[in-house]
């Protein structure tokens, strides 16, 4: 599908710097790029050019390169012009383009031309956004995976596969006398079944990446004064908690984002929890009680030297423990002890000993953390991941569990069926039968000139 209409946007972002680089997209690119700057350059070549102003005065003067079509990001015949990073000049050349016939494009819309003229699948346009996005230079990485198509080839064999699977079994539907069900059963279940499996390890690296793009939250909870500040400045390695020897300092939350192993990380110090009678303490507790039950971790501050059960250590702080929530108990003020760092199993929980002052035990702790945040496995799999994809592979997973062998033995049509949804499934991720609603969802968070 090729857009009749040329679209035009600055594509740096806003501010001033050495370059501002306009890009424009559409048929109307070669005439455009003859009245701003002369004769057409040479295709995929940097020429350096005076650019017009819409009175035909020159503005500023800069590097263009022309990429005709269909060699190019969207495409279509695609212009880029650098200029110097004052944002009045590139206004009046983007003026200049609108005043030639292009207009304004939407946030995205280069990305959206790319997946409509099939130069990007739909989870690598996404994934373009994503790198931009991206907060660590592992996200980054992961995004340039999914970019690069990584992500979409394993989609699409899997794909292939379930379609060659149901190919088999809808044969049996037509000439039911000729494929013996069993035999049929005998060869495609083990499939099935290696399906299942493959998509289980692709929605775990999808987990995974999703999580360098969302991030965590982690809370840290426990009584007034056993530390909880100060692990959170430690943590952020910054000085944003107010740290004080006074019990009952934190009333409301306090939140932090961090890198964690690379992850983006939400750390929030709370009320410290104990009973009270005060109206303004009582609601921050409230306040730490609902972010505990949120977080995907909770980090149990105490000074206790010793391992005590989880259940217990919240029933003396007049609490209850969050119900769904992973919790690591946190043994602080080792220092004051000479105890060394250290970590156990215990009591039926995950005990750490550290000095949140010193630091001693800081490294054992953040490798500790990583596992429960879903972060510890190497990245090499990993693909920036969106709750859409993880969605979609649980879909097709789903999809997968009832059709065991007794069922393709006895029921080809439910089988090939199933196998149908789950495929429809995968092919949402990479944007087969995407409807208008989504793409104009997804595109539309995209920054403008993307
Ligand atoms: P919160 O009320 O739980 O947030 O506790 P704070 O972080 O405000 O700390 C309360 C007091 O304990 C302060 O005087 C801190 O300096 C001190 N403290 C915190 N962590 C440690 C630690 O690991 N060792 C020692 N000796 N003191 C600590």
């Amino acid at each position: 599908m090729t857009a009749t209409d040329t679209i035009a946007a600055i594509a740096t972002a806003p501010g001033r710097g050495a370059l501002g680089v306009i890009r424009a997209s559409g048929p109307a690119v070669p005439a455009l790029l003859q009245a701003l700057v002369g004769a057409l350059p040479p295709a995929r070549q940097a020429s350096y050019r005076a650019f017009n102003g819409v009175d035909g005065a020159p503005l500023d003067a800069g590097l263009v390169i022309y990429f005709p079509a269909p060699a190019s990001y969207t495409g279509e015949h695609v212009c880029e012009l650098h200029s110097h990073g004052n944002p009045v000049l590139l206004h009046a050349l983007l003026q200049a383009l609108c005043g030639l016939g292009a207009r304004l494009a939407r946030p995205g819309e280069f990305s959206e031309r790319a997946y409509r003229n099939g130069k990007l699948d739909l989870a690598q346009a996404e994934a373009v956004a994503d790198l931009i996005e991206s907060r660590s230079l592992r996200a980054a990485r992961s995004a340039l995976r999914t970019l690069k198509g990584e992500f979409s080839t394993r989609i699409h064999a899997l794909v292939d596969e379930m379609t060659r699977c149901r190919v088999a079994f809808e044969g049996a539907i037509d000439f039911p006398d000729d494929i013996p069900g069993d035999a049929l059963a005998a060869a495609e279940y083990p499939r099935i079944e290696a399906l299942r499996n493959a998509i289980g390890t692709l929605l775990a690296s999808a987990q995974q990446g999703a999580k360098l793009n969302l991030g965590a939250t982690v809370a840290i909870v426990g009584a007034p004064n056993t530390g909880k500040s100060t692990l959170l400045n430690r943590l952020a390695r910054a000085d944003k908690a107010i740290v004080s020897a006074i019990p009952g300092t934190t009333r409301d939350i306090i939140e932090i984002d961090t890198l964690i192993r690379d992850v983006p990380v939400r750390l929030c110090d709370t009320a410290g929890l104990r009973e009270t009678h005060d109206p303004i303490e009582r609601e921050g507790i409230r306040r730490a009680n609902e972010v505990m039950n949120s977080a995907d971790l909770v980090l149990l501050m105490t000074d206790h030297p010793e391992p005590s059960n989880i259940d217990a250590l919240f029933i003396d702080l007049g609490q209850a423990p969050p119900p769904d929530t992973r919790v690591l108990v946190v043994h602080n003020k080792i220092d004051t002890r000479g105890a060394p760092a250290a970590r156990c199993q215990a009591e039926g929980g995950d005990h750490i000993f550290i000095s949140a002052k010193d630091g001693t035990g800081l490294d054992l702790l953040l490798e500790t953390l990583a596992e429960p945040l879903g972060v510890e496995s190497t990245e090499e799999n990993e693909f920036v991941a969106r709750a859409r994809h993880v969605a979609a592979l649980e879909l097709a997973r789903s999809e997968l569990l009832p059709l065991d062998l007794d069922l393709a033995r006895h029921a080809p049509e439910l089988t090939a069926e199933g196998l149908r949804r789950a495929a429809d499934a995968l092919h949402s991720i990479v944007g087969g039968g995407g409807s208008e609603a989504l793409l104009g969802e997804i595109f539309s968070r995209f920054c403008i000139g993307k």
